[in-house]
């Protein structure tokens, strides 16, 4: 049956980047339908239940200063949240936080229900309709027919999944999902660069077998023994009035009993047979390959992180597995703590499809089919946090493409967002694709904490960023621009501050006039204490008195001034050729200076900007400034 509505946008799965793609269409006013399996997983994690960390934190609030779910979502489930690295510096701080796997689901579906311009549908897409070199829509299980101008695909773990557990195997999504093998077949048959890739999981305990007082307790920030007092938000429009309960996480390890037990399951264990061809995530080893590879060391840590509120199961975070069943068994009861364990599900590792992201231009649209776009694991990636970002960014995009408007790419030195993307569709995956700070050569100004002074106004232009963000960004961005012009404008010299003063304040009395946004950008001195100075002379109005979040942007701008500069005149310098447009149709055969592999290269990945084809593996700055000279000269 082909259904009567047409849609702008058909995104396809209910993953974290399918969820987040739907909402961004939608908020742009595109009309969108979301096609998943089934709206009972919509927002369902698939491993473990955290969200954030360092790297994948900055990516959730840049999400959030787009206007998206997840950090708003995690703020209504979190049950443990922590600052990580709150000691370092700011670039590196990140917010993680331990998710009610329930409540997270349900804080998604509700968003997704009550979207305007979104509606959802329940079942399998099995294959997409193509005409010509277009795709205008996709197909569900049961042969109904959806028109769209585009569609999102999102389909994770699921293509042509397949399962394994020792050397036993079956096809799935992931444990109790059905896998993806027809739309697998067909997108086979579209000829499109494809590979396979694996990930595992750990078999999940039951709580009331564990025996905590073994373990050590392992409470969030805010929470009595925390790192900190306060209890971190993960949304610029969170509160911690939204969050549930907390509960602390427990830790064990592993011992040498555990590393034999391992080891014996060797022989069976399907990553050693050569069971499984796909690449792995190096930074997320499972258990035998941590034994494997680090023979000499005699413990690793496992944290013991809870489920929900309502459950009784345990996330054993550090033994994924894909070892047989009786292995799993007598590893997870040689642990302190663990001796009576329940396994409530066995560990796995999944085997899926990807598609090379090289395939991809800059907006996530196919290059080979138009109106085709990709998001999330498919492209190699591995996390919520990465699926979400590129949902949002493919959403967006096929949004802009419905109203004819050119693709929306964030700028490497603007966020997290537009280093995955950049990176992703020049250099491509070798291994599953997960964010790092260390990917971002300009990291110092993208931070956490200032994603929605770098996002938001752009979030607003796009159509994505609604009245009440927007109201309380904009008090929080001029409130941040007054107070800086304000401290800009006071000046202290040794005759108006007495000497007791400066001192007690800034460690030693001044020997000429400063403003106060100078002494602020001194390493001992604080926002507050210049505040007090000279019994609170120089503190703002009443009224005008500023929360932590504006001081902190204050604070941060003020002390790595002389560092964000120095990379702001890099970003400059480089701007003559990171936005050069390169034609559609350049032949990059009549630049014989060139290598022929470089030429190649070019022809091959068609890059949409300079910028772009500096970044692609063997492209030389020589080869970039060869090309610049032959646009210059006019081809
Ligand atoms: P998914 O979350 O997989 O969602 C895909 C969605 O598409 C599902 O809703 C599915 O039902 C739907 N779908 C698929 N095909 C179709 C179709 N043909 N028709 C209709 N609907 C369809 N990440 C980490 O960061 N660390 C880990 O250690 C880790 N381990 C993992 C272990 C396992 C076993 C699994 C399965 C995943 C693991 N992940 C891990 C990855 C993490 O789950 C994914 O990165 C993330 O969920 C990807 O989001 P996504 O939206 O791309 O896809």
């Amino acid at each position: 049956m082909l259904y009567p509505e047409e849609f702008d946008v058909i995104v396809v799965g209910g993953g974290h980047a399918g969820t987040e793609a739907a909402l961004a269409a939608a908020r742009m006013g595109a009309k969108t339908l979301l096609l998943s399996h089934n709206i009972e997983t919509l927002g369902q994690m698939s491993c473990n239940p955290s969200i954030g960390g360092i790297g994948k934190g900055h990516l959730v609030k840049e999400v959030d200063a787009l206007g998206g779910a997840m950090a708003i979502a995690t703020d209504e489930s979190g049950i443990q949240f922590r600052i990580l690295n709150s000691s370092k510096g700011p670039a590196v701080r990140a917010t993680r936080a331990q998710a009610d796997r329930v409540l997270y689901k349900a804080a998604i579906r509700r968003r997704l229900e009550n979207q305007p311009n979104l509606s959802l549908f329940q079942q399998a897409v099995d294959d997409l309709m193509v005409e010509g070199d277009r795709v205008v829509g996709a197909v569900t299980q049961v042969g109904i027919a959806f028109r769209a101008r585009t569609v999102v695909l999102t389909a994770g773990t699921f293509l042509d999944g397949r399962i394994h557990v020792g050397l036993d195997n079956y096809q799935a999504g992931r444990a109790g999902d059905p896998p993806a093998i027809s739309l697998s077949a067909r997108l086979k048959e579209l000829k499109l660069p494809q590979g396979r890739l694996k990930t595992g999981t750990p078999p999940r305990l039951d709580g009331r077998s564990i025996d905590f007082s073994k373990c050590t307790e392992q409470p969030g920030d805010g929470m009595p023994g925390g790192t900190t007092t306060a209890l971190p938000v993960f949304s610029f429009m969170g509160s911690i009035d939204m969050h549930p309960q907390q509960m602390p996480c427990w830790i064990t390890h592993t011992n040498e009993r555990t590393h034999e037990i391992i080891r014996s399951g060797f022989d069976r264990s399907p990553m050693f047979t050569g069971k499984i061809d796909g690449v792995g995530p190096r930074y997320c080893p499972s258990v035998e390959d941590k034994i494997n590879r680090f023979a000499d060391k005699e413990s690793h840590q496992i944290f013991l992180e809870p489920e929900g509120l309502t459950t009784n199961e345990y996330y054993p975070n550090g033994i994924s597995t894909s070892l047989p069943f009786d292995v799993q068994y007598k590893l997870v009861r040689s642990m302190a703590g663990l001796e009576n364990a329940h396994i409530l599900r066995p560990g796995y590792a999944i085997e899926y499809d990807y598609f090379d992201p090289r395939a991809l231009k800059s907006s996530f649209e196919t290059r080979a089919i138009q109106g085709l776009f990709f998001a999330g694991q498919i492209n190699g990636t591995t996390g919520y946090e990465e699926a979400a970002a590129q949902g949002l960014f493919a959403g967006i995009n096929a949004a802009l493409q419905c109203r004819g408007e050119e693709t929306w790419l964030p700028r490497r030195d603007q966020a997290y967002l537009g280093v995955l993307v950049d990176d992703l569709i020049t250099k491509g995956v070798t291994e599953p694709y997960r964010m790092f700070t260390s990917r971002a050569e300009f990291r110092l100004q993208l931070r956490e904490d200032n994603a929605d002074m770098r996002l938001t106004e752009e979030g607003r232009k796009l159509g994505l960023v609604d009245d009440a963000r927007w109201d309380a960004f904009s008090r929080k961005r001029d409130a941040v621009s007054r107070e800086t012009q304000r401290l800009k404008s006071i000046w202290v010299n040794p005759r108006n501050l007495p000497a007791t003063e400066s001192e007690r304040v800034l460690g030693k009395a001044i020997e000429h006039e400063y403003n106060l946004a100078d002494l602020l950008r001194r390493p001992d001195v604080s926002y507050q204490s210049l505040m007090s100075l000279d019994g609170g002379k120089y503190a703002a109005e009443e009224g005008a008195t500023l929360g932590a979040t504006e001081i902190e942007q204050i604070e941060i701008a003020a002390k790595y001034s002389g560092y964000i500069d120095r990379q702001h005149d890099e970003v400059q310098r480089a701007a003559h050729f990171e936005n050069l447009k390169m034609p559609a149709d350049f032949d990059y055969s009549q630049v014989t200076a060139l290598s022929f592999e470089a030429r190649q290269i070019l022809g091959k990945h068609r890059p949409e900007t300079l910028g772009l084809a500096s970044r692609i593996s063997g492209i030389t700055p020589a080869a970039i400034s060869l090309l610049m000279i032959h646009l210059r000269k006019g081809g």
